[in-house]
């Protein structure tokens, strides 16, 4: 039996197209200023027949604008016809789920966010009705700001462990309704949106740019990291990278939710619940100090809502420990940073837009 090529050419043939595409996208995106064809032939090493093509498409979609004509620095000759971004052309939505509320937000081409929304969840909630308000309040949010339509997807984040691969939640801590739940699919039901599902502290590395190597520490009902090493993010062989939280510290310890004893996040729920937050940090901190030895980031963020009411203590005790345990802490400098409290749906919104940008 012979099998037809031509199926297989079509889409190799549209994949490229979209990578060309996405590429051109990039390199305007990068130019505040706006950028010429001639430069973006130069950027993308794409030929002057291609942009050519490529931009009279992205112009026809709406997606970049004609904006003025000026000379290209250190060339001579007749003045360039500039483009630039349309920002406000197409939108993405980011979604976080919590443990104890849902956040929506909606952003333009370059990532600014123009529209929020927040909603309460009770706890031991049955995840349908969750997912029912969060499919209200995507509608509510893309008619108020008149965008329906051109929303290019929905990034939707929530607590690990989950397969981003299959959309598929897997023994959440705290949240034990939503095991097993295949949660791309009931959101793409009722958005009728591309949906991309994301562990919560992955969304929070993606949620700004930084380094080439760096981490996302986050403690709140959970502990958890999201990873980018070499400009990459890491998801690990199951996409179930970063589960920072359960890292033993004390084989004796208390128990985990997970069924282990003595992980990072059992003990520093346990002192939060004592009324220890100084062991919290030490617990934290501890962790961190493993990470940066273990993959040797270069910044770490801290979220998470345990560790943003208190951010000097968590920071104290980690830059104690960091002291403590490289090294030579001068040569091996770890910067930390807090992150924005809309980090994680910022993040999920990225993920929506990276289909258009790659
Ligand atoms: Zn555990």
């Amino acid at each position: 039996m012979t099998s037809d090529p031509a199926p297989h050419r079509a889409l190799n043939l549209a994949l490229l197209r979209d990578r060309n595409d996405a590429a051109v996208l990039r390199a305007v995106r990068a130019a505040e200023d706006g950028t010429s064809r001639v430069e973006l032939a130069a950027r993308t090493g794409l030929t002057a027949q291609a942009i050519s093509k490529i931009t009279a498409r992205l112009l026809a979609d709406g997606l970049l604008t004609e904006a003025g004509r000026a000379h290209v620095a250190g060339r001579s000759g007749k003045p360039r016809t500039l483009l630039r971004l349309a920002p406000r052309s197409r939108h993405a939505l980011g979604a976080e789920i919590g443990r104890h509320g849902l956040y929506l937000l909606q952003v333009d081409l370059t990532g600014t966010v123009v529209a929020q929304d927040r909603a309460p969840i009770a706890p031991d909630a049955e995840p349908g009705p969750v997912l029912d308000r969060l499919a209200a309040m995507v509608r509510e949010l893309t008619a108020r700001t008149g965008t329906d339509g051109r929303v290019l997807g929905l990034g939707l984040a929530c607590p690990g462990p989950l397969d981003t691969r299959d959309g598929v939640l897997h023994q959440v801590t705290g949240m034990p309704r939503w095991h097993g739940l295949h949660l791309r699919e009931a959101v793409q039901d009722r958005t009728g949106l591309p949906v991309l599902v994301e562990k919560n502290t992955t969304a929070g590395v993606l949620g700004r740019p930084g380094p080439d190597h760096r981490a996302f520490v986050s403690l709140g009902d959970g502990a958890g990291a999201g990873l980018v090493l070499g400009g990459r993010v890491q998801r690990g062989a199951r996409t179930n990278a970063g589960e920072f939280g359960h890292q033993c510290l004390d084989p004796a310890g208390p128990p985990c939710a997970c069924g282990a004893r003595g992980c990072l996040e059992a003990l520093c729920l346990t002192a939060l619940r004592d009324g220890r937050p100084d062991r919290a940090a030490a617990a934290l901190a501890v962790g961190v100090a493993n990470l940066v030895r273990l993959l040797d980031v270069e910044e770490v963020t801290l979220g998470g809502t345990a560790l943003l009411d208190d951010p000097e203590r968590y920071e104290a005790a980690i830059r104690t420990e960091l002291a403590t345990r490289l090294p030579d802490p001068a040569w091996q400098h770890v910067t930390l940073t807090r992150a924005d409290p809309l980090a994680v749906p910022r993040g999920a919104a990225a993920l929506a837009l990276a289909r258009l940008f790659g």
